[in-house]
């Protein structure tokens, strides 16, 4: 039923959309071996892939004609902010001044168009204020507007004055008249706060929790690395976390706080950019998977050579952090720990998300793990590896296509043809 409402009111974008429909490939990946499948029809009944077979010599009347393109499951992104888009400082804190929930709850509805259109049907969205993340995930499931299918964080769970306090660094008298921000607004400074926090974040309606296990590069602090939580206070949330069925996502640049929150039992370590050999250790030991976000350490890095778009707190952090990402990530590859594709879309502006893929084969990386983090790896580590990452019977229909071998060049993954999300195309050049 959800499945025709969307394609009811995408009529117009789109053209018609039938319960069942027939996409023919050129070649299909299988990313699991990594091998090209050629002349492939994808049928796909009320939004769900129903089988996978060769061609018909007669092609099927009303047939998807993607013969000449080749074909991939819809890609994943593990790190997006879907609410927000990089901005000069001097705008940012004017939005802070100005603008209300439902400003930018507007803004984000092209973000999230745009992020579908470069070929992610999919994206894990690691934070945002006020539940504007669950909002828009309600609106795209809905099909009231197009985008990714969302799992969102809720608000992002912080630390006084940590990394996504919201009230970090503003002056007395806004931080008196807003007052000190608890649980529910995502701040903890005690195991028990901590259990509050998430299940606030449950009432909010999130699919995951996401912590700030060290400082960050962008907010108002003074460092961009230091441990932010106590043991007991992330073995609190992450084992609250676990009564609901939440997987734990971890922000973490120093070494310190990303091995106390693998330590604690955390699903995933978002940058983990100054990561030792103990911290490989433990991704090992603990099965943790890592999300490298080498896009965002590339802007952030650039940005921070003109004076006037980050503050004067946030520019060295970018400066010194930024840049160490890529090789961070060579080496994680290198030793074999579990990586899922994420970008931080949103420190850059959202839609360029594909340009991951050439950062991580650039550092070492081979094209189809580079397309496995995006597709099975990322599907993994969401708990929907029998719905998401193939297109096999049974998983949703989410195909892209581009022109020509993505695996023999992995940036024709930045400029995807074809996109369509459980059945419903929303691209087609
Ligand atoms: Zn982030």
């Amino acid at each position: 039923m959800k499945q025709l409402v969307a394609a009811g009111l995408l009529l117009s974008l789109n053209g018609a959309h039938a319960a069942t429909q027939t996409v023919d490939c050129g070649r299909l990946l299988d990313v699991k071996s990594g091998a090209w499948r050629e002349r492939v029809s994808i049928v796909i009944e009320d939004g769900t892939v129903k089988s996978v077979g060769p061609m018909a010599a007669n092609p099927a009347p009303g047939r998807i004609d993607l013969s000449s393109k080749s074909c991939l499951p819809g890609l994943i992104d593990m790190h997006v902010h879907l609410t927000g888009e990089t901005q000069p400082v001097v705008e940012a804190y004017r939005d802070r001044l100005t603008a209300d929930p439902a400003d930018l709850a507007y803004r984000s509805v092209k973000y999230a168009e745009r992020t579908l259109m470069a070929g992610f049907t999919t994206v894990r969205d690691l934070g945002a204020e006020q539940a504007l993340n669950v909002s828009l995930k309600r609106a795209i499931a809905a099909g009231a507007i197009p985008g990714p299918r969302m799992f969102t964080a809720g608000k992002s769970i912080a630390t006084a004055g940590g990394h996504a306090d919201p009230t970090n660094n503003l002056s007395h008298y806004l931080s008196h008249a807003i007052g000190t921000p608890g649980p529910a607004e995502g701040v903890i400074n005690s195991p028990d706060e901590g259990r509050q926090a998430v299940r606030e974040r449950y009432k909010e309606g999130a699919d995951l929790i996401k912590i700030t296990a060290t400082g960050g590069v962008l907010s108002q602090a003074a460092s961009g690395q230091n441990s932010q939580y106590t043991e007991d206070e992330l073995k609190a949330i992450v084992s609250t976390a676990k009564d609901y069925g939440f997987r734990v996502a971890a922000h973490a640049h120093g070494a310190e706080g990303l091995k106390r929150a693998l330590r604690a039992g955390v699903d995933s370590i978002e940058h983990g950019t100054l990561m030792d050999d103990e911290s490989v250790a433990l991704f090992k030991k603990t099965g943790g998977w890592y999300v490298p976000t080498i896009s965002a350490g590339r802007y952030v890095a650039d940005k921070a050579k003109d004076p006037n778009y980050y503050s004067a707190l946030v520019r060295p952090k970018a400066a010194a952090i930024g840049p160490q990402l890529q090789a961070t990530f060579a080496r994680a590859y290198k030793a074999g720990v579990k990586i899922a594709f994420g970008t931080d879309a949103g420190v850059f502006p959202h839609g360029e998300n594909a340009k991951e893929f050439g950062y991580m084969v650039e550092a070492g990386m081979t094209t189809i793990d580079a397309i496995r983090a995006a597709t099975i790896h990322a599907a993994t580590l969401l708990d929907q590896s029998k719905r998401l990452g193939m297109l096999e019977p049974g998983f949703a229909g989410d195909i892209v296509a581009v022109d020509g071998d993505p695996l023999r060049d992995v940036k024709l993954l930045e400029q995807v043809k074809f996109v369509m999300k459980e059945g419903v195309v929303y691209k087609n050049l």
